[in-house]
């Protein structure tokens, strides 16, 4: 398989479905083990994860050493820096529901939210790589440029039910959603948009490639604005809601059983 940046190089690296630097903020490095270890859980199925390299977190082989290196480690480390940011002022983003990426980025704001939008487009483009999808031209290519046009619009919201969590239990929720395709039905079902997800923690990030964004998920972002309002999502029906803050309670009220000396 040829690598699908460059599309020139024979693809040899997988690149993590999960960023190894969400598993290791959350859990530590490892090796992972006792009742606190995390899982990984795709359709219902549950592995247990012994580390941040597990092959469960990652895609198959779709990118060459370069790419899944060098060339995108900027963009790496974007994100690193804005997921770092959001965990160290939780507090006041969500009081605020916006994001100033010159808080983050300071002077060099505008490279920092062109490499973070390019993060995203890259973890996209793996993501439809691995459903044997073709990744859309313009997301491919803008990887290379400063300025650019495509059809691929980024919101930020804020799942409302994960905040009923304590944060040490919310922090390590992180993964990603199902993708979902918009077919042409004149032309042979070729999928024409796309929708997606990834979360960290209470931090909802959507994809909208070719369809129209819910408003309700956040203003849309391109990397063109150096703010970002972010909606809000309620994954929960009112039933379950009240089952999972019941749950909370009844957690926090429970004694730590010691074992006696
Ligand atoms: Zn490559």
């Amino acid at each position: 398989m040829t690598c699908w940046i460059c599309n020139n190089a024979e693809a040899s690296t997988k690149e993590h479905i999960i960023k190894k630097s969400d598993i290791k903020r959350a859990f530590g490095g490892g090796s992972y083990n006792g009742d606190n270890a995390p899982v990984h859980v795709k359709k219902g199925t549950i592995k247990p994860i012994q580390g941040a390299n597990s092959k469960f977190l990652k895609y198959s082989e779709s990118l060459c050493q370069y790419c899944n290196g060098a060339f995108t480690q900027p963009f790496d480390f974007a994100y690193d820096i804005f997921i770092e940011f959001v965990y160290e002022n939780e507090s006041s983003i969500l009081r605020k529901r916006c994001i100033d990426f010159t808080e983050i980025y300071g002077e060099k704001c505008e490279d920092g939210l062109v490499n973070l939008y390019k993060y995203f487009a890259k973890s996209f483009g793996c993501r439809l790589v691995d459903a044997g999808e073709p990744v859309p031209n313009d997301v491919r290519e803008l990887l290379y440029e400063k300025t650019f046009k495509t059809g691929l619009r980024l919101s930020f919201s804020v799942n409302e039910d994960i905040l009923i969590l304590p944060s040490e239990h919310r922090d390590g929720f992180i993964g990603k959603g199902g993708l979902l395709a918009w077919l042409d039905k004149d032309h042979n079902g070729k999928a024409i948009g796309y929708q997606w997800s990834e979360h960290v923690s209470w931090l909802l990030v959507s994809f909208w490639y070719n369809v129209h964004p819910d408003g309700n998920l956040g203003s849309t972002w391109v990397a063109d604005n150096q703010f970002v309002y972010l909606g809000c999502t309620l994954p929960l029906n009112d039933e379950q809601r009240e089952y999972g803050k019941n749950k909370v309670k009844e957690l926090s009220n429970t004694p730590v059983k010691r074992n006696a000396k």
